[in-house]
């Protein structure tokens, strides 16, 4: 009994903890309000401009021939991140096969692939692989790989890209977002600037932008900006939470084109693929993805103000220009992690009862663990946190189709470090 008046004790003063950074961060969350705002007009008026209509959801079986709601949706998609054409396909099966096949569709044998901010997603690894790994890796290929470490400060190392820039370099890879690392993630801005620099060293290179966690955080998408090739997850951002499965990519004409012959054959394209009955899903998805995003967001800059006030060091501060879902606090200690991803499970609609706990994930070099109490296994716009179980301990948390939601995750998080005397 006693107990338990303790615990509903320190839940009230988690609560008014949080309202307390809710109040410290009240300009943040509502400049939160206002991206969603526009963000939400424009994708209105993209569907509006292609006249989308109820038979555009109806989905094709077979080939997929003619399939208008395919088409309108790859229009609509390139409309809202100002390219030229669109690759949009629940026929992608994650992030990392729509980037792979992004960079099989521009690269051949011979050229080489330049990321400049630093080492690339866990996943990526292997899909650039190792000259004669005999996984059809891209170096399995032939394809040249090099990467330019960021500063010690976050920053691009101008001097070594200048430097690493020659004849074979096709295409310069940049990721917006930090994923599994301790860096700041890129802006739409600082993009931007990497492309103009980029194209003044070498003007023919294609600039590709992993853009997983990215979209509809800001008022630009890296397309806007100049970039050539950028491809997502629609089981992040842009699927809205509703989309089942897939991935998009969104570039110039010819290099959406080339990716599109290598989904599936030369010659056939983006001109077929039965879209089944995914299509509904994918379109409200897009329609819902800005304020979905805006609600993630809001609930990342809400952990970041509460775990800074309980003495935490987060990634990025809640006061910090933010351009994708990630919030990233450095715990230190195995326990506070583990902790900390539990407790986001157990707040979850789907799956609280379950507890994760780490494995050895395929695509990852560390044991991971994962809450991920989803209604799309692994959905990542819904409220999730990762982390990989190495030093210093680093939980990456994202996510939240409703703010509500993922304030409750925060402070279930926190309760069950106090319950585990963490705290
Ligand atoms: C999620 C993610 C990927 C890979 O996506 P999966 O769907 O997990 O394969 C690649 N890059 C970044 C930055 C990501 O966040």
């Amino acid at each position: 009994m006693i107990r338990q008046q303790e615990q509903q004790a320190a839940w009230e003063k988690l609560e008014k903890l949080a309202a307390e950074a809710e109040r410290l961060a009240d300009e943040q969350l509502r400049h939160r309000d206002y991206i969603a705002e526009r963000n939400q007009w424009k994708v209105i008026r993209a569907f509006q401009k292609h006249q989308v209509s109820d038979f555009h959801f109806a989905g094709s079986t077979g080939y997929g021939y003619n399939d208008r709601g395919r088409e309108v949706l790859d229009e609509v998609y390139a409309d809202v991140f100002g390219a030229e054409a669109a690759l949009v396909r629940p026929h992608f099966v994650s992030g990392t096969h729509t980037i792979g096949t992004a960079l099989f569709g521009v690269l051949r044998p011979g050229d080489e692939l330049l990321y400049i901010t630093g080492k690339p997603y866990d996943t990526l690894h292997k899909v650039i692989g190792k000259p004669g790994d005999g996984k059809g890796s891209l170096q399995d290929w032939g394809v040249g790989y090099n990467e330019v470490p960021l500063l010690e400060d976050g920053g691009l190392d101008w001097e070594r890209i200048e430097a690493s820039i020659h004849e074979r370099t096709k295409v310069v890879g940049i990721q917006r977002s930090r994923g599994y690392s301790w860096r700041s993630s890129f802006t739409v801005g600082q993009i931007g600037e990497m492309v103009r620099k980029v194209k003044a060293i070498k003007p023919d290179v294609l600039v590709f932008v992993d853009n997983c966690y990215g979209e509809f955080t800001e008022l630009l998408e890296p397309t806007e900006v100049g970039v050539d090739l950028m491809a997502g997850s629609l089981i992040k951002n842009p699927g809205g939470g509703l989309a089942e499965t897939g991935g998009y990519i969104a570039g110039t004409a010819k290099a959406v084109e080339a990716a599109a012959y290598r989904l599936t054959a030369p010659g056939i394209g983006g001109e077929v693929g039965a879209m089944l009955g995914t299509l509904r899903s994918i379109y409200q998805g897009l329609f819902l993805a800005p304020h979905l995003v805006g609600q993630a967001v809001k609930g990342s800059i809400l952990a970041a103000a509460l775990f800074e006030k309980l003495g935490f060091e987060t990634n990025p501060r809640w006061d910090a220009p933010r351009t994708d879902l990630i919030q990233a606090v450095r715990f230190g200690s195995p326990e506070h992690l583990v902790a900390f991803v539990q407790g986001i499970q157990q707040a979850a609609a789907v799956d609280a009862h379950v507890v994760p706990e780490p494995w050895d994930m395929p695509g990852y070099e560390h044991p991971v663990i994962m809450a991920a109490g989803t209604f799309i296994q692994g959905g990542s716009l819904e409220l999730s946190a990762d982390a990989p179980i190495r030093e210093p301990y680093i939980a990456y948390m994202q996510g939240g189709l409703t703010y509500a939601h993922a304030k409750y995750g925060v402070l279930t998080a926190l309760h069950k470090m106090v319950g585990s005397g963490l705290l």
